[in-house]
C-alpha cells in the first residue's frame, strides 16, 4: 500500500518507520528543510542542539524501546539532573521529597501537607477521578492555598498563561507520574536522559529506517492540500500531486483543518476546540554558568520567562568548547505582545532579569543568541478532555490524524509521540 505521512517530527517519523517495516510503500513529507519537529536540532560550537530543550526520563520505556531497536542504547546519557526553584529572589533545590520538606518559603506544616499530596498523587492517585476537576482547585484545597499560590500556579501559569486555571487535574498528576518515574530508588536524586551529541541520531535513524526499506523521506516538501474524492482520500498536493491509497497527518490541529478541504463540520468543530499555546524559546550561547542548576523553575510573575534551563548544567560544557547553554523559555498566547517579538527585543525584556538570578551576570558573557518559537507547543488540557480527544480515524475515508492533542492524559513528549506513531501504524495496518 501507497501510504503518504504528512510530517517529519517524532510522530510521523515513527508511523513511517513502523509502516515501511511491514512493507508499506512510504512517502514523508516535511515542510522545513530538516526534520524532527520539535525536537528538531541546530548546530553549535561544532555539535547538534533541541531547539527546544529536551530530556527524556527513565519511565519512557516507548522511546528506550525504540532507541534500543534502532541500536542507539549505548549513546544514552542518565545523568543527575539538578532541578531549582527560584521564589522571591533565592534560589531553591527543588529534586526529591527531601528539598520539599526543606522549602523554607513554607511553614513546616505547608511543607509537610504539600508532601503528602504529592506522594498520594505519584503513587495512588487515578487521573479519571481527577479529570473533572480543575487543577487550581484540587491543589488549593487538598496541598492548601499557599503551598499552591506559590509552588504549583507558577508552574500552570508558566506552561498555560490566562488558561491556567481551566487546565484538569489528570494534566497536574500525569507530571508528578512523570517525575517520580525517574526518581531513583532511594528517592535521593533524579536522572534525565540525553543522547550523546543530542537526539538527532535518532532522527536521522528512524528516517533511514524508511529509506532502508524502498521508502522516500522529503524535507523542504509542504503539503499545501489533501486531495479528497468522494469521501475518500486520493494523494498530496506537495508542490506536484502524490496519488497515495492512505494519508496520516502529524501536523498541528490548525495546519490539518487548513490542507484538508470540506472536512464534516462535527469534527473540524472539535479540532477547533482544542487550542494550543506557543513556545518562545531564547537560547543563549554564553562564556560564564549563569546558576549551578539544570532547570530553574520561576515562582515570580513579575518574571519575563518562566523557566531557565541551562543545558550545560545537565551535558558538560566542554562538548561545546566550554560555552555555557542557556534556554529562556515562556509559552504565550498568540494575542500577547510577546508572540511577535524579535530576538533582540526579547533579549533586552529577558536579559535584565538574569542579574535577579546571578548577580554577577553581565550582558557581556552572551556571545551569540537564537529564538525559536513553536505554535503547537502545548496543547491546552482543560476538564473533561478524554470526551474531547479527536479520533485517529477522520470522517474521511484512509485519512488519519496523530498529532500531541491526542496524547492524554500524559504530557505531550516525545515517548508519547512514539507510542502515538506505533498505534497509529497499527491501525492503518489492519
Ligand atoms: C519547548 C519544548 C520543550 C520540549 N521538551 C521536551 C522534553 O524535554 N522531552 C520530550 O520528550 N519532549 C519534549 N517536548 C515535546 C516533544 O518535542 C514533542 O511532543 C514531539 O516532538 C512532537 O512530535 P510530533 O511529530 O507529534 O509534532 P512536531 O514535532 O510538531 O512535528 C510536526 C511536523 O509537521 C511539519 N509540518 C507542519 N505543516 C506541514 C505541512 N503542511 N506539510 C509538511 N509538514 C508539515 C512540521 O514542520 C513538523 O516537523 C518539548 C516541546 C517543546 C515545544
Amino acid at each position: 500500500m501507497s501510504i503518504g505521512i504528512i510530517g517529519g517530527g517524532v510522530t510521523g517519523l515513527t508511523v513511517g518507520y513502523e509502516l515501511a517495516k511491514k512493507g508499506h510503500q512510504i512517502v514523508l513529507f516535511e515542510g522545513q528543510p530538516y526534520l524532527g519537529g520539535q525536537a528538531s536540532t541546530f548546530e553549535i560550537e561544532g555539535t547538534r542542539l533541541e531547539r527546544y530543550y529536551h530530556h527524556i526520563f527513565t519511565g519512557d520505556e516507548d522511546m528506550m524501546r525504540l532507541i534500543g531497536e534502532l541500536g542507539l542504547t549505548d549513546r544514552m546519557q542518565w545523568l543527575a539532573s539538578k532541578v531549582g526553584f527560584f521564589y522571591e529572589g533565592k534560589t531553591y533545590d527543588f529534586v526529591t521529597p527531601f528539598d520539599l520538606l526543606r522549602f523554607e518559603p513554607l511553614s513546616l506544616l505547608q511543607r509537610v501537607r504539600a508532601g503528602l499530596v504529592t506522594l498520594y498523587l505519584q503513587r495512588f492517585g487515578d487521573w479519571r477521578t481527577l479529570e473533572g476537576f480543575t487543577a487550581q482547585g484540587w491543589m488549593r484545597r487538598y496541598a492548601g492555598q499557599e503551598a499552591h499560590e506559590v509552588i504549583f500556579a507558577p508552574l500552570l501559569r508558566a506552561k498555560f498563561g490566562e488558561y491556567a486555571d481551566q487546565v484538569t487535574m489528570a494534566w497536574l498528576w500525569s507530571k508528578f507520574k512523570d517525575r517520580v518515574g525517574s526518581r531513583s530508588r532511594t528517592m535521593a536524586r533524579e536522572l534525565l536522559g540525553y543522547m550523546e551529541g543530542s537526539f538527532q541520531p535518532f532522527i536521522d535513524a528512524l528516517a533511514d529506517g524508511i529509506r532502508a526499506q524502498g521508502g522516500e523521506v522529503l524535507t523542504d516538501a509542504p503539503v499545501e492540500r489533501v486531495i479528497v474524492e468522494g469521501g475518500r482520500v486520493k494523494g498530496v498536493q506537495a508542490g506536484d500531486t502524490w496519488p497515495l491509497d492512505k494519508v496520516i497527518a502529524t501536523v498541528p490541529s490548525f495546519v490539518f483543518l487548513d490542507i484538508v478541504p470540506d472536512l464534516p463540520a462535527d469534527y473540524a468543530d472539535q479540532l477547533r476546540e482544542v487550542r494550543y499555546q506557543t513556545s518562545l524559546c531564547l537560547v543563549l550561547k554564553m562564556t560564564h554558568s549563569l546558576s549551578r542548576i539544570y532547570w530553574l523553575n520561576i515562582s515570580d510573575p513579575t518574571f519575563p520567562f518562566v523557566g531557565a534551563i541551562e543545558h550545560t548544567n545537565l551535558i558538560p560544557s566542554e562538548k561545546y568548547n566550554g560555552k555555557h547553554i542557556l534556554y529562556l523559555s515562556d509559552y504565550v498566547a498568540k494575542s500577547d505582545p510577546l508572540y511577535s517579538a524579535s530576538a533582540e527585543e526579547l533579549m533586552m525584556h529577558y536579559l535584565p532579569s538574569l542579574r535577579q538570578i546571578n548577580s554577577d551576570f553581565d550582558v557581556d558573557w552572551v556571545e551569540d543568541s537564537w529564538l525559536f518559537r513553536e505554535d503547537a507547543a502545548q496543547p491546552i488540557i482543560t476538564c473533561g478532555y478524554s470526551r474531547r480527544i479527536p479520533s485517529y480515524e477522520t470522517p474521511v475515508e484512509d485519512l488519519y490524524l496523530a498529532n500531541t492533542t491526542q496524547i492524554y492524559p500524559q504530557d505531550r513528549g516525545m515517548n508519547y509521540s512514539v507510542r502515538l506513531g506505533r498505534v497509529v501504524g497499527e491501525l492503518v495496518d489492519q
